[in-house]
């Protein structure tokens, strides 16, 4: 997947098309209002793509502070550095805004065949379960495919560790098994949960991620076993082998901690109060070092900010970006932000997400009225000679959501060409999968964007 490139393209480089379009492909008809950003915006992509500032800078976060949970003192210590560092790239009105965040631990944990011949297996706990209790939970194993499957078993679920073996389809289809399982299975009377990771195969590769237990229910454990793991419990439970499993987790949470999401601006030369605003979020797991989940669309989203402020390009409106916290395991950062800001929501003319990787960049989704999506259609021409000119049906992400549905903000998230799912959650998020070129494109798709948004003149509505 990494390639080193040399990434030190000059300006005419990059407006040679790889691969070359073809020869009668349509050249889209550039709408005549863009022509004033066409300069600007040529800057941005080249500025960005003539530095790997951004992948050193997620290599640096990951290298010196590892992963990045709530409540870990990792995190705030890469928070009071990510301020230190939009200071020194000359961002203005730098600061840091209050969120107590929940502080979940895993602890220590295992999984392993106890019978009929011992082994261990590979696995992760998932995010705010509860733990088993010291000498760990021993049951029999009973693997389902559905809910339906698991409410037909009924009776039979009592006393059973309950496995969901659920092929990834999509994220949104598989994930529910991971969210609701535990108590779904809790409310039969399963004593443990497992679901088959969420994610594409990979090599053996355990992904966590949150569960949700609904109240009133039974809370019991649960972990995430590998597509490799779930697909040899089922054979053995085919053969009609009676399988035993141990669980053993320490998980357990803390008192809610102090963090904090960080902001930066440049800051409107006309009408400062209206914000266009472009974020990631800073916490990941407590696995990997979180670089494409999702501290990549942290970076590349402060990439946009210093890349205006690099070439001195100040627009009408202010655009900020936030790194936000606890995004994985309870979403207080988005809540802290539309709480502590109601009074400007409206004021927000956009918000940017990006959570989904930052590989090869292919335009934006969208929400949002359908003037507004015409005009950011118009200006995503400015990608097409990155091929990132396509706007999808919907955009957002789970931390601007609270603002954006009290607000109605026009919703934006980036739109990429990767294999996010494969190591999204997992001990495989680390920086050598990102390659340079692509977070840079990222970045300077983003900038573009951000900025002819804040300096057109009519506000997106
Ligand atoms: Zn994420």
């Amino acid at each position: 997947m990494f390639t080193q490139r040399a990434i030190v393209l000059s300006l005419g480089v990059l407006f040679l098309q790889f691969p070359p379009p073809a020869l009668d492909a349509p050249k889209p008809s550039a709408a005549a209002w863009l022509a004033p950003y066409r300069d600007p915006a040529a800057r941005l992509l080249g500025e960005a793509v003539s530095t790997d500032a951004a992948w050193q800078r997620l290599a640096l976060l990951g290298d010196t502070f590892g992963n990045r949970l709530s409540g870990s003192p990792n995190l705030e210590a890469a928070i009071r550095w990510a301020v230190e560092e939009m200071k020194k790239d000359g961002l203005e009105n730098v600061h840091t805004e209050a969120a107590k965040v929940p502080h979940w631990v895993r602890g220590r944990e295992s999984l392993e065949i106890s019978g009929p011949i011992p082994q261990p297996l590979v696995m992760l706990g998932l995010g705010n379960s509860v733990g088993t209790p010291p000498a760990g939970i021993e049951a029999e194993l009973l693997v389902v495919h559905n809910f339906d499957e698991l409410d037909a078993a009924g009776a039979r679920v009592k006393g059973k560790i309950v496995l969901f073996n659920v092929p990834f389809t999509t994220y949104g289809d598989t994930v529910r098994f991971r969210a609701a399982g535990p108590s779904r299975a809790g409310a039969l009377g399963a004593v443990a949960m497992l679901i088959r990771s969420v994610g594409p195969p990979g090599l053996r590769l355990p992904h966590t991620g949150a569960l949700t237990y609904a109240d009133g229910q039974p809370r019991i454990p649960g972990a995430a076993v590998t597509t490799e793991d779930a697909a040899r419990l089922q054979r053995m439970v085919d053969r009609g082998t009676t399988v035993r499993l141990k669980l053993t987790m320490e998980a357990h949470f803390l008192p809610d901690a102090d963090s904090a999401n960080v902001v930066g601006e440049i800051r409107g030369r006309e009408l400062p109060d209206e914000v266009v605003l472009v974020s990631g979020h800073f916490d990941s797991w407590d696995v990997g070092t979180g670089s494409t989940d999702d501290g990549g669309g942290a970076v590349a989203t402060w990439e946009a900010l210093r890349l205006m402020k690099k070439l001195n390009l100040r627009p009408r409106r202010t655009v900020r970006v936030v790194l936000w916290t606890n995004e994985e395991n309870g979403g207080r950062g988005g809540l802290a932000y539309r709480d502590a800001h109601a009074a400007e929501l409206a004021r927000h003319v956009l918000m940017l997400e990006c959570d989904g990787g930052v590989f090869r960049p292919t335009g934006f989704g969208f929400t949002g009225s359908d003037a507004a999506r015409a005009k950011v259609r118009e200006i995503a021409q400015l990608l097409a000679g990155i091929h990132a000119e396509t706007i999808g049906a919907a955009g957002g992400g789970s931390d601007i959501e609270p603002s954006v549905q009290q607000a109605s903000v026009p919703a934006m998230s980036l739109e990429v060409d990767g294999n996010y799912f494969l190591i999204h959650h997992t001990p495989a998020d680390t920086i050598d999968k990102i390659d340079p070129l692509e977070i840079a494109r990222s970045s300077g798709a983003i900038a573009v964007m951000a900025y002819v948004v804040a300096e057109m003149p009519d506000r997106l509505r």
